[in-house]
């Protein structure tokens, strides 16, 4: 017979809001249970931030994350607040420096953050297992019952943190959302956001020609705009200016790229022309935009020769190419390269002050599942361990 072994919490996902739950419950007095089905928990904090964890940023507040509910984030993001998890780092001892945009980086390594977290755990007692799989999840008499293979595990409080769908080859899976809907819970459709965009042949052509160039560039859909790097790649448009929008763009759609924010291209060419004007158009580019993007521009538009000869339209033309590049994305990479999961478990159904589900008692969901999606820069971490924290606090 298998047998039965009783928690006061158990969670499901050891990733970053699973850990920051465990510790936070354990350290209320309460027995925990942490299981994972993968054999290297924190994964995506070992992979993040290139290897140095962007674990939160000094600016989080509401405005810098995407919701069905803009408004649900906040609860949680006042009760466990960017200053506290800096504390927490801090107590570890654990160095950090402010990189752009106040997004915080570890000097060292992104492992820091999970041993900080490991550690926090230990401290309290929580229970860790490992390459655990999860056959199937049922309540019954006010408790969940948990079956693994090897045990069944009893709780009054069960903690869904299983994260999202990106990059399935660490771990990610749709558990969280399979129980939301065993449940009876509404998941909005989910999508890869913080993504690189993929393109048709001829604008691809030109990614490819250009890749490995990065340039400072404002990216905008709709009324939505990010100033940030932008990254030519053999496979389309990258880099964080370009990741920062692929959460808000809608396929069909174009973006609008200016590669040039701190010039008007058409000003500036035409001072060009005045004070320059036996210079070949690429050159008199180069001081608005890298050489090899201008030559592809240039070779593009078919414009070549001194800029004495050009037209008004001709330097209209090469301007708004410039200033206003209208482009279509055909896609996006997909969930292999994503960092996030945008949209999930309705926070509808979620009551915001302590993720408890409304209508299931001792019910919680953390984290990423939850339609609650951080731009880039720290912000999906600070909703893990803010979302984490309450969910700890209640259960
Ligand atoms: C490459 C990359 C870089 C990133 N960089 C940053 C960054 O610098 N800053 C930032 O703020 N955000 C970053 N993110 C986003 C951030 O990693 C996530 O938003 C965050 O990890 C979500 O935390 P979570 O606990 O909800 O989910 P996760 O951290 O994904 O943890 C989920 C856990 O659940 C486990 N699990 C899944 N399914 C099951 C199952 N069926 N049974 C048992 N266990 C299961 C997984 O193994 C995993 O351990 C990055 C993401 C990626 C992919």
């Amino acid at each position: 017979m298998i047998k039965e072994v009783e928690f006061d919490v158990i969670i499901i996902g050891a990733g970053a809001a699973g850990m920051m739950a465990a510790a936070t419950a354990g350290q209320r007095g309460k027995t925990v249970l942490m299981i994972d089905h993968a054999k290297k928990i924190g994964e995506k904090i070992r992979i993040s931030g290139g290897g140095r964890c962007n674990f939160t940023n000094v600016n989080a507040n509401a405005e810098a994350f995407l919701s069905h509910n803009k408004h649900f984030c906040k609860s949680a993001l006042s009760q466990y607040t960017q200053e506290d998890f800096i504390n927490l780092v801090k107590k570890h001892g654990i160095t950090f420096h402010e990189k752009t945009l106040g997004q915080l980086f570890c000097d060292d390594s992104a492992q820091q953050i999970i041993d900080m977290l490991l550690k926090e755990c230990d401290d309290v007692g929580v229970e860790l297992k490992t390459e655990t799989i999860v056959d199937s999840i049922s309540f019954s008499e006010d408790k969940y019952i948990v079956k693994t293979q090897q045990k069944i595990y009893i709780s009054p409080s069960l903690i869904i943190a299983t994260g999202g769908l990106s990059i399935p080859k660490i771990g990610a899976s749709k558990f969280g959302y399979e129980i939301a809907k065993q449940f009876g819970l509404k998941v909005i459709e989910t999508w890869p956001a913080l993504v690189p965009l993929t393109f048709q042949a001829a604008v691809l052509e030109r990614c490819k020609e250009l890749s490995g160039l990065s340039v400072d560039a404002i990216v905008r859909y709709g009324k939505t705009q990010f100033r940030e790097g932008l990254l030519f790649t053999h496979r389309g448009l990258s880099g964080p200016s370009i990741l920062q929008i692929s959460s808000y763009w809608q396929e069909g759609n174009d973006i609008e790229i200016n590669l040039a924010p701190n010039h008007n291209a058409y000003d500036f060419l035409k001072a060009r022309k005045e004070k320059d004007p036996k210079k070949e158009i690429q050159n008199s580019l180069i001081d608005l935009i890298p050489g090899r993007l201008a030559v592809s521009i240039c070779d593009e538009l078919n414009i070549h020769g001194k800029i004495a000869e050009l037209s008004d339209k001709k330097i209209q033309d090469l301007a708004t190419r410039i200033n206003d590049w209208h482009v279509k994305p055909s896609g996006t990479e997909g969930y292999r390269t994503a960092e996030v999961t945008l949209r999930g478990l309705d926070t509808e159904a979620l009551n915001s002050k302590t993720m408890e589900c409304k209508a299931q008692k001792g019910l919680y969901f953390i984290g990423e599942v939850v339609d609650v999606t951080g731009h880039l820069g720290g912000y999906n971490f600070q909703w893990a361990w803010s979302s984490g924290y309450v969910a700890g606090i209640n259960a």
